[in-house]
């Protein structure tokens, strides 16, 4: 956290005044380099090697998408409410915490009312008692134009994607598996919102929509280039390490379809500096999954502050577009051309959260070097917000100018960062903290041969490279 603050990774969204909410975070400047670097990969790897397509939609929505897709009713976390000081609690958590009595989320109210007079559970500010518990929708409502028809921020990024799909389906030439995704705020009204990036009530989504059709989830040749990927799956609390090909062959992974995107986003976390070692797929039970999905992987993380959940993995089904069908009264079915069969296509999503993503790698990569007495984040280089230092020794004898112009050649290619203040000792110790793997030094040598130190910042072992070559360098190492 206090590197976060202090290095420009995050910081609390309106902090000089009072009010400020909670929930909300800004990315400064190393912070927003390390998330668009993530979604860089994130396309790439996921977005760019499955031809999927991208869109950007709407954050504000009209009423009717709630109705359809159940928020408006079901959207509800259980609170309860002291009765003496109005503090409020999220009740199954609240319970879970003074008994280690795990709750469903589900639990109705009575069930709730129960367990808090059978544990005479008291407000912890003042010890008074509770009101009956009531649910809490968590969306934000908004008013839309002088006549304040009533409308929602959306509460996952997912929606955009079902209700337009008519159209981008007919734009795209109507083809299935056709996987749709899209980057976007999502917004809920946690009711408590905590760990910074971790529960906010502003947050990114990186979602990823699969239509398909039912009847041919097995039919899916590309399956073939990730059959090989390892998997650590845990269903019902055993762990199983296993290839996509036997997670099918087992039944820990219902289909080929399933296991692909799976697999891709393994493949791809892999690729973000987090220890897949801390890592698993988790099956969610029937109490914990939503009762459309017939099959729920959270895909979790194993950080300094327990396993948190990065994406959720869901088969939805046909839930989504027969709901938005019998609202909106249009029509959703479409042929697929393999077939010429019409299908209601289900769908399968990977819904990432983006923040929770940038805190567990930070998480990851966090070292603390005792023996050389800094601070270093491992960052992959790829994701680092700044991939290369440069520095001038001395900023006399011509050293300075020579930096300066190594740096202007430099950042219109890479993220580069030129600093010439304090000792060199502390310029790298402030570039280690922000996770840049390479910084390039200007030194007197550098006037008669034209080559400049490059320092790897986690060996501190350095190389003299012609200032010709320093671009052949980093490309072959970003
Ligand atoms: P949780 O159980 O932790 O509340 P969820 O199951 O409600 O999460 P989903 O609705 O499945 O989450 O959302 C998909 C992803 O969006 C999550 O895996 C997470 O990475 C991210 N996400 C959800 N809620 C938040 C939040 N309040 N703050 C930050 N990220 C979030």
């Amino acid at each position: 956290m206090k590197l976060a603050l202090e290095r420009g990774f995050y910081f609390p969204s309106c902090e000089i005044y009072a009010d400020a909410h909670a929930g909300f975070w800004e990315y400064g400047p190393t912070g927003n380099n390390l998330k668009n670097k993530f979604i860089e990969l994130w396309r790439r790897e996921l977005l760019r090697r499955d031809d999927m397509i991208e869109i950007d939609g709407s954050q504000i929505m009209s009423k009717s998408v709630f109705v359809a897709s159940g928020h408006l009713d079901n959207f509800t976390d259980p609170i309860i409410k002291c009765k003496k000081c109005g503090a409020t609690f999220r009740a199954d958590r609240f319970i879970t915490e003074k008994t280690g009595k795990e709750i469903p989320e589900l639990l109705s109210g009575n069930e709730i009312d129960k367990i808090i007079n059978e544990y005479k559970l008291r407000c912890t500010r003042c010890s008074g008692s509770f009101h009956e518990s009531e649910r809490f929708n968590m969306m934000f409502k908004v008013e839309i134009g002088p006549s304040k028809e009533e409308a929602y921020l959306r509460p996952e990024t997912c929606q955009t994607i079902f209700v337009g799909f008519p159209r981008i389906f007919k734009t795209m030439r109507g083809r299935l598996p056709l996987a749709v995704a899209q980057l976007g705020k999502s917004f809920r009204n946690e009711i408590a919102p905590r760990q910074s990036l971790f529960r906010l009530r502003e947050f990114y989504q990186a979602e990823i929509e699969v239509f398909c059709n039912p009847n041919r989830l097995n039919e899916l040749p590309k399956f073939d280039q990730v059959k090989d990927t390892p998997l650590l799956l845990s269903i019902k609390n055993s762990s199983h390490s296993v290839n996509a090909e036997d997670a099918i062959r087992k039944g820990y992974l219902p289909n080929k379809l399933v296991a692909y995107y799976i697999s891709l986003l393994s493949l791809f976390y892999s690729k973000t500096g987090i220890n897949m070692e801390r890592t698993r797929f988790r099956q969610l039970s029937d109490e914990e999954k939503a009762f459309y999905a017939s099959t729920a992987f959270d895909f979790e993380v194993e950080t300094s502050i327990g396993w948190i959940e990065l994406v959720a993995c869901n088969y939805r089904s046909d839930y989504d577009l027969k709901r938005h069908g019998e609202i909106s009264k249009q029509n959703l079915h479409v042929i697929d051309p393999s077939d010429n069969t019409k299908v209601l296509p289900h769908l399968f999503e990977l819904s990432m959260g983006i923040d929770r993503s940038i805190y567990s790698i930070l998480d990851h990569s966090y070292y603390e070097d005792t023996e050389a007495e800094r601070v270093v984040l491992k960052l992959v280089p790829q994701l680092a917000p700044v991939l290369v230092g440069v520095f001038p020794l001395v900023t006399k004898d011509g050293l300075r100018e020579k930096a300066q112009n190594i740096y202007s050649e430099l950042k219109l290619d890479y993220s580069a960062f030129y600093d010439e203040s304090g000792s060199i000792g502390r310029r790298y110790r402030r570039l280690e903290e922000i996770g840049a793997p390479f910084a390039l030094t200007v030194d007197n040598q550098t006037m008669k041969d034209d080559t400049v130190t490059i320092r790897y910042r986690d060996t501190m072992l350095q190389e003299r490279v012609k200032v010709s070559e320093i671009s052949v360098f980093l490309d072959a190492n970003k």
